[in-house]
């Protein structure tokens, strides 16, 4: 189990599960050689992937490519199930940054095979999560961007999103009960790619925070 922050309220949540969207930007479902035009897909992470801001990211030694890929996340503050899109902003306590880091070749294999994206998506420390801040002023309008070593990798906005927010807690709400304490990473837009040991990452959105991360092994 693992805590957040809500800013600036001061309260801390525990965290439940890591619900998270893959391919929620079109222009990284092309980069990733899907067709689109589906439901993004929902996989796990366990609370024990998160880390808080400046924390190493640990490459684990079974890998060889792992990605980083920035998001906005949503920190649920109320229990529900089946939520209605007119609802959805009701039960959304703060915005956050994380990032999910993902062992690709792992991902791959197991996508090849049919497999889990369980191991992939959810080792120690594949979820750095900033603090999460009550308000924002549009949540679909929000510059995101990820540099390593200084280059710029990533940068998007969550207008670019597929499903909006609203949609977003819809969907996922009529397969999980959302509970207090559940994070939701929306997904990420185009310029994923490789880090490697000794690498710095920073990300941001605006508005909301920022991520700073060494990767090691
Ligand atoms: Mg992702």
């Amino acid at each position: 189990m693992n805590n957040v922050l809500l800013l600036p309220s001061l309260q801390r949540f525990s965290v439940g599960k890591i619900l998270c969207l893959g391919q929620n930007y079109a222009a990284h479902a092309k980069e990733m050689g899907s067709p689109g035009a589906e439901l993004p897909v929902i996989f796990l992470k366990p609370s024990t992937a998160i880390i808080q801001n400046g924390a190493d990211i640990l490459i684990p030694p079974f890998s060889n490519n792992v990605h980083h890929e920035v998001e906005l996340t949503l920190l649920i503050g109320a229990e529900g199930k089946n939520i209605p899109e007119s609802n959805a902003f009701d039960y959304i306590a703060g915005y956050g940054i994380g990032l999910d880091m993902t062992m690709r070749d792992l991902q791959l294999e197991a996508k090849k095979k049919g497999n889990p994206w369980a191991v992939a998506k959810g080792f120690d420390t594949s979820a750095p999560l900033s603090d999460f801040v009550e308000k924002v002023s549009d949540p679909h309008a929000l510059e995101m961007s990820l540099s390593v070593n200084g280059e710029r990798r990533q940068h998007s906005s969550t207008a670019a999103m597929i499903l909006t927010i609203p949609q977003i807690i819809a969907y996922v709400s009529a397969n999980f009960t959302l509970e207090r304490g559940d994070v939701i990473f929306t997904g990420t837009p185009e310029g994923v790619a490789q880090v490697h040991r000794g690498d710095i990452i920073d990300a941001a959105i605006a508005g909301v925070g920022t991520l700073h991360h060494r990767v090691w092994q």
